[in-house]
């Protein structure tokens, strides 16, 4: 064991390592802080050692002792020759802790030097520095067999002690299960070397691969996969289109919109005159949705027309009148009131008669048909209307002829006669007479009505 040595080197090797204030429990390289910038611990040994890890526990004291930027370490397998070994990454800890540095592979030298880089102007120190040797049984496999070979991820058939395989494809990989060293070479003239070499060193092999062009497949059968029809909500899908051959998707398919309700109106109805009617549902027909319910419509009622006669009536009985619906055809009758009765009133009549009464002649009217007298007009006036017959000549007597003797009777008598005695001139002098009635006819005119005339002297008449 060699280095730079300022403090004591073999207290690095005493199993002591935190015994940091005494100079003799310790190394540093302090004479060299200033002159180099990296300080280096050999170790030798008479036989090669198996060794995984090395142990160091560092000296710090904060004023010239700090702990290193870098470490590495060398091996050598006879002694002059050193490869540097790497290390899991660690982080170097101060204050007489252990910070382990365990190598990447067991190593099996004869030397093994550590290299530390110091921070500048500073050095470094150790207290104890312990190689860890492999406690791990170790054999080494003399084999360069290969276990397997794959082309593209797919294994070929493999046979031990054949070296040479044929496989389409473009990728080799390769396995060995006696952990020997493979090296795969790029393919040359389609052929890719595989070079192996045993663990112990001492058994190289060399594989070959030729590698064949993959069928092309053209593809030649395909079918359609995920192939959905749009409905009228939701969006279809034409499918993807696969070869059947190797299952290579060869195209994806597009989006089918959803194709909307195709909708008609269904259950319409119309209302009738007497019945509600319904606007109908609006019903998809492809997928039968009721995209939106219809409403009631409100029975019209009839459309009656002015209606015909069917019965006239008459004054005792009522007639009828027939109306139709002009909407539905539907009949309904009413009635026609009874004619009111029209009374026809008679023109009353009137007789006269005369008789003797002591010198006097008495006339006496009488009116026609008088138990009846509600069918004649209403007798407004009575009276007698009388001249000779000299007088009178060939004129008619009335009320307007000149020179007769009017003579107006107040009352009727229950019987419907009035009478009235006049005296006249002589015994023998004929005269005219005539009873007269009046009554108001439709236009309010006074109307006379006359009884026969009679012509007679008072000796002419009876007692
Ligand atoms: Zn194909
Ligand atoms: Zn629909
Ligand atoms: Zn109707």
């Amino acid at each position: 064991m060699d280095c730079y040595t300022s403090d004591n080197l073999s207290s690095i090797i005493d199993g002591v390592t935190n015994n940091s204030s005494d100079t003799n429990a310790r190394w540093t390289n302090y004479n060299n802080r200033n002159t180099s910038d990296t300080a280096s611990i050999t170790f030798t040994w008479a036989t090669a050692q198996l060794i995984s890890s090395v142990n160091l526990y560092y000296f710090t004291d904060n004023y010239s002792a700090l702990l290193p930027s870098e470490v590495t370490f060398a091996y050598s397998l006879n002694g002059t020759d050193f490869t540097e070994i790497g290390y899991e990454d660690v982080t170097p800890t101060a204050g007489f802790t252990k910070t382990e540095y365990v190598f990447n592979r067991v190593i099996n030298p004869v030397a093994l030097r550590v290299t530390f880089t110091e921070k500048s102007g500073h050095c470094v120190g150790l207290t104890e520095a312990e190689v860890m040797t492999y406690a791990g049984k170790l054999e080494y496999n003399s084999s360069a067999a290969l276990s397997g070979i794959s082309v593209d991820g797919t294994a070929v058939d493999f046979i031990a002690d054949t070296l040479s395989y044929e496989a389409a494809g473009s990728q080799v990989t390769a396995s060995s299960d006696v952990n020997a060293g493979i090296t795969i070479l790029p393919a040359q003239d389609h052929i890719v070397r595989i070079l192996t070499v045993s663990e112990d060193g001492n058994d190289v092999k060399t594989y070959e691969v030729t590698l064949t062009d993959k069928e092309v497949c053209d593809h030649a059968n395909t079918e359609v996969q995920n192939a959905k029809d749009a409905t009228c909500t939701e969006d279809g899908y034409t499918g993807d289109t696969y070869c059947t051959d190797c299952d290579k998707k060869i195209s994806s398919g597009e989006t089918i919109p959803a194709t909307g309700h195709k909708t008609e109106v269904r259950n319409a109805k119309e209302a009738t005159c007497t019945e509600e009617g319904y606007t109908g549902d609006t019903v998809c027909t492809v997928c039968g949705e009721t995209v939106k319910a219809g409403s009631t419509i409100a029975a019209k009622g009839h459309s009656w027309d002015e209606g015909v006669v069917t019965k006239e009536a008459t004054e005792t009985e009522e007639g009828i009148k027939t109306y139709t619906c002009t909407s539905c055809g539907e009949t309904k009758t009413g009635a026609i009131p009874k004619l009111e009765e029209v009374k026809v009133l008679k023109v009353p009549g009137v007789t006269l008669s005369a008789s003797q009464n002591n010198g006097k002649i008495r006339l006496t009217g009488a009116v026609a048909d008088y138990e009846n007298r509600d069918d004649y007009y209403t007798i407004t006036g009575q009276g007698f209307v009388y001249m000779t017959k000299t007088a009178l000549g060939t004129k008619s007597l009335n009320v307007n002829t000149a020179g007769r003797t009017k003579v107006s009777i107040k009352s009727m008598g229950s019987a419907g006669t009035y009478s009235y005695s006049m005296t006249p001139k002589s015994s023998s002098t004929t005269y005219v007479f005539r009873a007269y009635l009046t009554y108001t006819n439709s236009s309010g005119k006074t109307v006379y009505v006359y009884s026969a005339p009679i012509y007679t002297s008072y000796t002419g008449l009876a007692k």
